[in-house]
Parts: C-alpha cells; sequence; structure tokens
C-alpha cells in the first residue's frame, strides 16, 4: 500500500522532519497557512513559500464528535467514524495553524505539541491518505 498526501503542498512530502508549508509576505512579513498568493494585511502579491516551525504551542481545541459536512470532507463517516481533536496550535509567533489533534483528553492551554503525519483515509486505489495532526511533546 503506497502513502500519498492529502493533498499537495500542504506539508514537506516525503520527510522524516515534516513541515507544514505557509507562505510569507515579503513586503510586510506576516505568515500564513495554508500559503495564499496574496497578503491577507497589505494586498501585496509577493509572497514566498515559508516552512513553518515543527513545534508550537496549543491555543484552543474541541472535539469534532460527528463527520463535518461532505464535500470538503472525505474521511471516514457512518460506523467507520471515530472523533477526533481539532485546534489550534501557534507556532512560534508566525502564525495560528486550523489542526487535527492525535488526541482529546489530556490536554492543556499552552502545552508544547509537534506535528506529525497520521494516517487518514484509503483511497479508491487503495492508497493510504496521509493527513497532518500535531500531538503533544512528551
Ligand atoms: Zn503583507
Amino acid at each position: 500500500m503506497a502513502r500519498v498526501p492529502v493533498a499537495e503542498g500542504i506539508f514537506t512530502w516525503p520527510s522524516d522532519d515534516p513541515r507544514l508549508t505557509g507562505s510569507r509576505c515579503g513586503a510586510c512579513g506576516i505568515v500564513t497557512f495554508p500559503a495564499q498568493a496574496s497578503c491577507p494585511r497589505c494586498a501585496s502579491t509577493g509572497m514566498a513559500e515559508h516552512r513553518l516551525p515543527r513545534r508550537g504551542r496549543l491555543w484552543a481545541w474541541t472535539t469534532q464528535e460527528f463527520p463535518p459536512p461532505s464535500p470538503p470532507y472525505a474521511g471516514p463517516t457512518d460506523d467507520a467514524f471515530v472523533p477526533y481533536g481539532v485546534g489550534y496550535v501557534e507556532l512560534g509567533d508566525e502564525v495560528r495553524v486550523e489542526t487535527r489533534l492525535t488526541r482529546t483528553e489530556g490536554l492543556e492551554a499552552g502545552m508544547e505539541m509537534e506535528l506529525v503525519l497520521v494516517p487518514f483515509r484509503t483511497d479508491d486505489d487503495g492508497n493510504e491518505v496521509v493527513t497532518f495532526a500535531f500531538q503533544p511533546v512528551v
């Protein structure tokens, strides 16, 4: 079974040290995730690819108790659905990223989190589709 990323250009792939790929404005320095073609602050189009720090701090979170609307959600539904954590992780002082969390319990505001790549679903070709999540650093 091959492993494939859930989307191109969201994170470095393949990689033993995965990083999210955002963008940084050459004019005002704001960092975005996902990458954007123009700056949401100053409207400059001088956005450059920017690899985000792998570790950050948990800012807020909740539990997704039911499958989100589909589309865009393309993961397991019905009996195959397993509730998962979602939250915001602040990476450095650069950007807050909306992300899956690898667990829903034992979380604390400000705890250190690390990017990991996790199985998401199996596609029609039998490939394991991989997405990103954050887990507490132990
Ligand atoms: Zn800007």
